[in-house]
């Protein structure tokens, strides 16, 4: 991550967004598509369509997705990242970000999910042809995707959502498989490959879960779709932070995971049992421990 994209994700997270109070937020992300010239626009309820560049007619877009609210009430008196030292996955200390406001109090930070946006304008910057999508009110229910504009995701490849907390990504949402690491020709066996790859160079683990729903559930039914895990730790409080190294992790992925996956479609094959798909993940990144 370079400096002015660190700057763009501090300028982000510094941003006070509320469930159905979303405007400072949208305003941010269509002055900044504005700004640098990528076509975008909000529907009625709010939610922010954005694309750049031209797929070929047998190519389709690679879609990347982060909600544009978050649990904590606007209190307009600011919230200001701080960089501290907190515990990761493995509760190893690593330098994290936090949110205080100007009287230096805890607030919460929101980096669920103001860091997937973040992430996904710093790929829109990298990448030559790319779609958008930034749901409203996705804590209340996953509503602003709910209604997504159909049309839009018709030449849709496959869709990239960054929020999935801490080192996890979600195998399944509300029960829906999401991707299948067992379907040769599927999303999730680039995924799952690019994960274990990973793990090893950057000396890190994942894991597979199956969380309840983010936006991409709404979304699958038309393509697969990957959560990215980017680094935030508990979420939903004022006491949220993010590991800095595992969000740079999460752009490294989310562009790696493009570049491999490609303008194709994937609509992977379903799976009678995501519980065994996670077992069978879980023993690639098994540690190995003590003498042999
Ligand atoms: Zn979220």
């Amino acid at each position: 991550m370079t400096q002015p994209e660190y700057k763009l994700l501090l300028d982000v997270l510094a941003i006070e967004t509320y469930s159905r109070d979303e405007d400072q937020l949208i305003e941010f992300l269509l002055a900044f598509f504005a700004k640098h010239g990528i076509r975008a626009w909000r529907d009625d309820i709010g939610n922010v369509y954005a694309e750049k560049g031209e797929v070929g007619t047998y190519q389709k877009y690679p879609l990347v997705v982060a909600h544009t609210d978050t649990v904590h009430r606007i209190h307009g008196n600011e919230i200001i990242p701080k960089k501290l030292l907190l515990p990761n996955y493995a509760g190893e200390l690593k330098p994290a970000l936090k949110g205080f406001d100007a009287n230096d109090k805890p607030v919460g930070l929101g980096a669920d999910d103001k860091v997937g946006i973040g992430i996904c304008l710093m790929l829109f910057l990298r990448q030559p042809v790319l779609k958008g999508f930034f749901p409203v009110q996705e804590e209340i229910g996953a509503r602003g995707a709910g209604k997504v504009d159909v049309s839009f995701l018709q030449n849709v490849g496959y869709a990239i959502e960054f929020d999935s907390p801490a080192n996890t990504s979600s195998i399944t949402l509300g029960g829906f498989l999401m991707y299948n690491p067992e379907d040769e020709s599927g999303l999730g066996r680039i995924w799952t490959d690019l994960l274990l790859e990973f793990s090893e160079k950057r000396d890190t683990e994942f894991s597979l879960e199956q969380h309840s729903y983010t936006d991409i559930v709404k979304l699958r039914p038309h393509f697969s779709c990957i959560n990215v895990p980017v680094g935030y730790y508990l979420y939903h409080t004022t006491s949220e932070y993010v590991v800095e190294e595992e969000l740079f992790m999460a752009l490294d992925l989310g562009e790696e995971l493009i570049k491999r996956a490609g303008y194709r479609f994937y609509n992977d094959a379903p799976h009678p049992s995501a519980s065994r798909l996670i077992t069978q993940f879980a023993l690639h990144t098994m540690e190995i421990t003590g003498d042999l």
